[in-house]
């Protein structure tokens, strides 16, 4: 069983997404007193449509995610127009405080999966604060973050998004590291169909991705919603996809203490293992640009 604790516009969808891809029956949990029972009997009710048998229930209750393979965190506030990841953070940190509680104790055998933002720091506290081990608690950001930077170069050449592979790291904000070194299509770098000035075009979509969503509708969810999934699915099904997640590493990329966006093997333990890249010196500068950024979150964090 997979425990959604947020049933808002993003809790509610990617629950939507695990039950329609059967990947696994979902515990809705939020404070809102019937936000989570309403979605769970609207989804219910469209199983027949989609022929889904998965078991759905909503609930104010957070020992009902007792027994969850997995448990992930949408509870918070969203951005809003003009607001930055770091403008939210102290409000939220509050709320993954109270609900990591709630994991520990009554699903400490769950990997956690943080989607509320600022990821990365919410991520960090979720870690600290759990007592989880480590490489079962990780955060879902960089690899929306690659989805918008294939879909940017799918359409930038006009071509198939599902030839175009590509990875993102880093925070997930404005400082992300979009790997031009990594993208490439069909295993044709795309440095050899993309000229340094559209390169870069498509490096500043990617960066302004999210903020784009928002400016127009107020929130994203589709494309996390289905992300979300993508990663339950890794994690239920073990299938040790390589992804670009939240994790702390112990020393690769220079990083180690703090919970930044690097590639994995995600798999039923969580994070498998650290994929340590070598990267171009740009890359590589940009990177250590990121932790600072996280660092320096990290610091203003009220206790
Ligand atoms: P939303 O306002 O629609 O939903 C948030 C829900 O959390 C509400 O229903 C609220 O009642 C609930 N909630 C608040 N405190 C709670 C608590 N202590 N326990 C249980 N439920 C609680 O917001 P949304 O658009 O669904 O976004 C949720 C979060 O996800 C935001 O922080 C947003 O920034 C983040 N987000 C992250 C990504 C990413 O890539 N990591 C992408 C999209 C959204």
């Amino acid at each position: 069983m997979i425990t959604i604790v947020g049933a808002g516009k993003v809790g509610a969808s990617a629950a939507f997404e695990i039950l329609r891809y059967r990947i696994s029956d979902v515990t809705l949990i939020d404070i809102a007193e019937d936000l989570a029972k309403g979605e769970a009997l609207d989804m219910m009710q469209a199983a027949p449509a989609i022929e889904f048998d998965g078991k759905i229930r909503g609930t104010n209750d957070y020992s009902e995610m007792e027994g969850s393979e997995l448990v992930i965190v949408i509870a918070g506030q969203g951005r809003k127009p003009g607001m930055t990841r770091i403008d939210l953070m102290n409000n939220n940190a509050k709320i993954i405080r109270s609900i990591v509680k709630q994991v520990a104790k009554h699903a400490p055998d769950s990997k956690l999966m943080i989607v509320t933002n600022p990821v990365d720091i919410m991520t960090y506290i979720a870690r600290k604060e759990s007592g989880l081990p480590p490489n079962h608690v990780f955060g879902m950001g960089n690899i929306l973050d690659t989805l918008r930077f294939r879909s940017y170069i799918a359409q930038e050449l006009n071509v198939s998004r599902q030839d175009v592979n590509a990875l993102v790291i880093g925070e997930h904000g404005d400082s992300m590291v979009p790997l031009v070194e990594y993208a490439s299509v069909t295993g044709i770098p795309i440095t050899t169909l993309l000229t340094k000035q559209q390169i870069d075009k498509v490096v500043q979509r990617t960066i302004n991705s999210g903020a784009d969503v928002i400016k127009l509708k107020g929130a994203t969810i589709y494309a996390p919603a289905a992300v979300i999934a993508l990663m339950a699915d890794a994690v239920i099904q073990g299938r040790n996809r390589v992804l670009s997640v939240s994790t702390c590493p112990s020393g690769e990329y220079g990083c180690s203490d703090y919970s930044i966006g690097v590639p994995v093997v995600l798999g039923k333990n969580g994070v498998e293992r650290i994929i340590d890249l070598k990267l171009t010196p740009e890359s590589k500068q940009r990177f250590e640009k990121s932790i600072t950024k996280i660092k320096t979150a990290v610091a203003q964090l009220k206790k």
